[in-house]
């Protein structure tokens, strides 16, 4: 397991698989690996914090084999204020290209107009020279330290001395903005997600390296395995689900090589002079594209637009696809249990009805629905604002954006008058 220190004595970001939920980083284990507050599957018992509604589960210290712990060495500063980050990213707006291969996407995937694409201002994080976008950006403002405590950014030590660059994976780079249109940070649609293990029974297994694609195109990975006492090496192939039954027909273990998550937060909090995106952390508000262009930076978007309505979904292109296709504004939220993170700006934007719209086919699982009685709870007992859930079969679309690209709407029902 490979941890990161977080601001908390004794607690740390997990960085690979969280016991709880599979996923990599946002969730918290204790140093005694007890204890894990996972981000994603919800409890009963839980709390909020700058990054959203932490949910508690206790591992069982028998049944859970200690893994090896490895803590990152961080090097890491605190992240600036929301004006200065979004002072050195404008910057970085003028400098990032945005690549040909993101654009067809933008436009064939999505259905975005070429206009609505120029204005949400999408970029492209490239694959070489991303030091010199970095130089270009500090040129912009007044002072290499400017680049400091933003994440993203972070320092290299090169043959002349240390110099500044930028992380993340190659792929298409999503702006977030806030309810006054300064942008607080960046979601990368990564072109290649890494491969992860999901595993379940009596396995345990990692990647040691992912291995030339087969004849058909899959991608394929070189894996460590554990059953019982024996250890094997194994080459995988993606979306190639191995399930084993004993002899009386028991299940004892299955192992599938699957692609990982496809949006990744732009931080920089393992590297030198970085800084990580977390606490707090930034939520994507839309507002419909022709509102862009009157929307001054440190304008609340209430003086633009409407506000007593707002709706919510998950991810932030979505948010952008659905406040066009709405003509509402719209908050992109990271994950269903992160409503907590919309409490300030939507009291800010004096919104009275809050419509939330998560994916048809997520909208139905055990985690969303507690994460919505939750929901509910929260904001009645925080807000006097109404609640209602947009519901409609998968086969009008499986997210808002798809059913509103096929000009249907949602149903809506109350939650909480
Ligand atoms: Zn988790």
């Amino acid at each position: 397991m490979k941890l990161r220190r977080t601001k908390h004595a004794g607690w740390y970001e997990v960085m690979t698989a969280c016991p709880i939920c599979g996923h990599k980083g946002w969730c918290r284990i204790n140093h005694e690996q007890t204890i894990v507050h996972c981000m994603r599957v919800p409890s009963d018992d839980y709390f909020d914090s700058v990054i959203g509604r932490q949910f508690r589960h206790y591992l069982d210290p028998n049944a859970v084999p200690q893994t090896k712990v490895e803590i990152e060495v961080n090097k890491a500063v605190e992240k600036k204020p929301d004006h200065h980050l979004n002072r050195v990213y404008r910057a970085l707006i003028k400098e990032l290209p945005l690549s040909p291969q993101h654009y067809e996407h933008l436009l064939n995937d999505r259905n975005f107009d070429p206009d609505v694409i120029r204005l949400r201002e999408y970029r492209s994080m490239p694959t070489q020279e991303r030091y010199k976008i970095a130089k270009s950006v500090i040129n912009r403002l007044s002072d290499q330290s400017d680049l400091l405590g933003v994440p993203g950014f972070f320092c290299q030590e090169g043959r002349y001395g240390p110099y500044w660059t930028m992380s993340g994976s190659t792929g298409l780079m999503v702006p977030f903005r806030s309810i006054t249109n300064e942008i607080t940070g960046w979601q990368i649609r990564v072109d290649e997600p890494p491969l992860e293990l999901a595993m379940k029974g009596a396995i345990k297994g990692e990647i040691l390296e992912e291995l030339e694609r087969d004849e058909s195109g899959k991608r394929r990975a070189r894996c460590q395995l554990q059953i019982q006492d024996k250890k094997l090496l194994v080459d995988l192939t993606e979306k190639d689900k191995k399930v084993c039954n004993s002899k009386s027909g028991q299940f004892v273990f299955s192992i599938e090589l699957k692609q990982g998550q496809r949006y990744w937060w732009w931080s920089s909090g393992s590297k030198d002079n970085g800084a990580s995106i977390g606490g707090p952390l930034p939520v994507h508000f839309a507002l419909p594209h022709p509102c862009l262009k009157y929307w001054q930076v440190g304008q609340t978007a209430d003086t633009i637009m409407d506000c007593s309505e707002v709706w919510v979904t998950e991810g932030p292109i979505k948010a952008d696809k659905a406040a066009d296709g709405l003509v509402k504004p719209v908050f992109g939220i990271p994950g269903a249990g992160a409503f907590s993170l919309l409490l300030q700006p939507l009291k800010e934007l004096g919104c009275k009805h809050v419509v939330f719209a998560y994916d048809a086919d997520v909208v139905k699982t055990p985690e969303v629905e507690m994460a919505l009685e939750q929901c509910v709870e929260f904001f009645a007992r925080e807000t006097d604002m109404a609640i209602s859930l947009a519901m409609w079969d998968i086969s009008q679309g499986k997210g808002l954006d798809d059913l509103l690209d096929n000009n249907l709407i949602p149903k809506i029902s109350t939650l909480l008058e």
